[in-house]
Formats: C-alpha cells, structure tokens, sequence
C-alpha cells in the first residue's frame, strides 16, 4: 500500500512539479498521509520542495514539490545502424548527458559494440563520483528482443542472429568501469511508443501504432494504452510487410518488405544522395528538402506515397485513434504529408468523415534514450525505495 503511494506520487511529479495540495487532489490521498510520503521520499533524496518566482498575485506563492535533479538516472543505449548513442537519463525522462558516435555498424560484432558502449559510459561520468545514482540500464536494438531470456533473437541490419547483448553490456562495464547494472532491452521502435506515450505526443491516446524509421522500419502497436506484444512477442514488425512483391531485396531475406520503399537508404537514393550517408545524409535531405530542392521534394513525395499505402492497410487491420511517426519521419513528415495523405484517402475504407491523424513524433533524437531508460525507471520508481537503497 505505502510503496502504491509513494509511486503514484513520483508518477505524477515525473510530468511535472506540482504543490502539495496538487498531489493530494491527484492521488486521492490524505493530506496527512501525503506528508508523510513527501517527507519519505525527501528523505529517500528523490524530492525536495522550492518557492516559485512569486507571480505579482497577492499573497506568497505555494511551494512546489519537484524532483530533485540528477539525483537518479538511467544508464541508456541505442544502438542504432548509423549511430550509437549512449546518455544518462533522469526521472523527469530527460537526458542529463550524451555521447554519440556516428559510422556505419552494419557489420561490427556484438563485443565491438559493447566495448564501445563501456568507453561511452565512462565518458559521460559512470563510474564517477560526480555520476547520478543509476538505477539500471537499458538498450534500445533494431531487431527481435526475446523477452523471456532478453536475447536479440535477430537485428537484420545489424547482422546479429542470437546474441545476449545484454548481458554483454553488464559483464563489459562492470569489468571496464567497475560498475555493477541490471541491464534491460527492447526493440527501438516498442521503446520509441513506450517513451512518446509517456513524455512526448501519444500522451493519453489510447490505441496508437507508432512507427520508427531509419535504415530500417520498425512499428509497436499499442491496444487500449497497452504494447500489443502478439503471440511470441514480436508483433508490430511492420518493416517487413510485402508491400511490393516485385520490389528489392531486404536485408531479412524477402523481396519488397515495406522498408525496402520508405527505409532511408530507399530515400536517399531517389533523393541522389549517398544511401549509406547515415545521418549526415538525412541533415543534408532535411535542408534541401527546406530550401525547396524539386529533387529532393520529389523523392520525398513518392516515399510518402508507399507509407501512405502501408498506413491505409494498417488502419484498415487495426484501427487505431493515431499513428506516430519517429526517427527520421520526424522532421521529414511535413514535406511527405500530401502525398501521404492522398493515399489514405483513396485507400481508406469505411465512413468518409472517420479519419486517423498521422502526427510526428516529439522527442527528437534522443527519443530511443528516453524509451531505453524508461524501460528501468519506470520499474525502479514502482518500488522507489527498494531501487535507491539497493541502487536498482
Ligand atoms: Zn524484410
């Protein structure tokens, strides 16, 4: 019961700072148990109170209870084809530091990439005193996570097949930084929903298919505010649904997977660009596509086109009340939308004024972060003490 209160406490502080008479009209709860819970938790070092700017209003402004900052962190890892990014991130979901090395890891091994991911670690302060308590760590991967054994079942443009990566991660930083951490992962685009749904644009929307775009094209469908996990787990691999059975090959091993038409290397070539230029290559598409380059405009049309052929079938099987769109959609979405939404016009089936937005996500680049931490934190913060005096 008092480990319930004190989460649903922290819950609602991770949105946002709050007084005291505040929490208690959203928790339900007491006044005097809502001090005793503020006052443990202060104690525990996760909260602290501050006086607002006073605002011109008579009378002294209510203090706000907040999340003290940096004071509890997840360690988290995306490894993504083009570009690993290793950060801290606290409570509030957001990152306190970064470290990211950008290159071409298609066919790098499993040890290579956590060996990489320890130096990161250590660069960004983990090992360190001046480092925030961490409470775990999680891995965002471009492939099938297994979640009974947390094994990378297969991360096709990663070339891995099986690895317990991991475990790899725990056992490399504890024997290069001396740091022990339980490590968690998932597929990118499950933690890209995961972390969009709690701090970013699928906030409160019920059911939501959110789909992940980059070398390849991931998906998680979430179903009455829950991951649609499917019967072994792996649903939402929408990237591999023939959408052109005379298309080009993927690196799955079929012909004309959804990715192969609205990937980024499918976008870069139509654009004339360099298809393994990463992301350098999607900055530069982004500009030209800002500086109203015809060709550029028009690569960005037809790859609209195949998404909003893919998007019509998806709402048709499922439905769903939004579709976000995260990774390098995100700031290519405007430029794709006409063309996008022409296809669902004339694909779409059922009543003419039923409609399904389909919005970019929010958080940006670091949105991988945010959903890999997420993974831990939202763990640890169910049991908020347990977590700080064991440290996760
Ligand atoms: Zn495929």
């Amino acid at each position: 019961m008092r480990q319930n209160n004190l989460a649903s406490v922290l819950d609602v502080l991770r949105r946002e700072s709050v007084t005291r008479s505040a929490l208690v009209a959203s928790t339900g709860l007491t006044r005097s148990t809502m001090a005793g819970l503020v006052a443990e938790l202060a104690e525990l070092g996760l909260i602290d109170e501050i006086t607002p700017v006073a605002t011109g209003r008579p009378g002294r402004p209510s203090p706000l209870v907040r999340l003290v900052p940096g004071a509890v962190a997840a360690l988290a890892i995306d490894v993504s084809v083009t570009r690993l990014s290793v950060g801290l991130v606290g409570l509030d979901g957001r990152t306190i530091s970064v470290s990211e090395r950008d290159g071409d890891r298609s066919n790098e091994s499993p040890h290579a990439t956590a060996d990489a991911v320890a130096e990161m670690a250590q660069r960004i302060g983990v090992g360190s005193d001046s480092c925030p308590l961490l409470v775990g760590a999680g891995v965002a991967v471009p492939g099938l996570v297994r979640e009974r054994d947390a094994h990378v079942v297969v991360a096709p443009n990663l070339g891995w097949e099986d690895v317990a990566f991991a475990e790899l991660v725990a056992g490399t930083i504890e024997r290069r930084l001396g740091v022990c951490l339980s490590v968690d992962i998932g597929n990118e685009a499950d933690l890209g929903a995961l972390a969009e749904a709690r701090f970013g644009v699928g906030r409160g929307t019920r059911n939501v298919v959110y789909i992940h775009g980059d070398i390849g094209v991931g998906g998680s469908i979430v179903v009455d505010g829950a991951r649609f996990p499917g019967g072994s787990g792996y649903a939402g691999e929408v990237g591999h649904m023939v959408i052109n059975p005379y298309g080009s090959p993927c690196r799955c091993g079929a012909r004309g997977c959804w990715e192969t038409e609205v990937g980024e290397r499918a976008l870069l070539t139509r654009a004339g660009l360099d298809p393994t230029g990463g992301s350098a290559a999607i900055d530069a598409l982004v500009e030209g596509a800002v500086s109203g380059d015809p060709i550029v405009l028009a690569a960005l049309g037809e790859t609209g086109r195949w998404l909003g052929i893919g998007l019509a079938g998806l709402i048709n099987v499922l439905d769903p009340d939004l579709f976000v769109l995260g990774g390098m959609f995100e700031p290519l979405l405007p430029f794709m939308s006409e063309c996008l939404e022409a296809e669902l016009m004339e694909r779409r089936f059922g009543p003419v004024e039923r409609t399904v937005p389909v919005v970019a996500a929010e958080l940006g680049i670091d949105a991988l972060l945010i959903g890999a931490a997420e993974l831990v934190l939202a763990r640890a913060m169910a049991d908020p003490a347990g977590a700080v005096t064991f440290g996760g």
